[in-house]
């Protein structure tokens, strides 16, 4: 995800491998042990922790729409505006 390239310079492996556990952590589809290393790296990092916030905002906003799969056009255009009420 772009939000932990831009702020540290450079793809980090903890970045990587956190944000590609996020959308199983947020369907509680990991074990525990796993999901507990995914939130402690969200904890202590704040590129990540926003990526999961927005992420966990669409998913809100998508199952409220009663959408069962979002078009990607349609997702983006969610993630894009989470992002910036969140900027305010
Ligand atoms: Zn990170």
């Amino acid at each position: 995800m772009s939000a932990c390239e831009s702020a540290s310079g450079g793809v980090n492996d903890d970045c990587r491998a956190a944000l590609a556990q996020l959308e199983d952590l947020l369907d509680h589809a990991l074990s525990e042990p796993d999901a507990d290393l995914v939130r402690a790296h969200l904890e202590s990092c704040e590129p990540c922790m926003e990526a999961a916030d927005v992420e966990e905002h669409v998913r809100l906003l998508i199952r409220k729409a009663c959408i069962e799969r979002a078009p990607s056009t349609l997702r983006a255009r969610i993630v894009t505006q989470v992002a910036m009420i969140r900027r305010g």
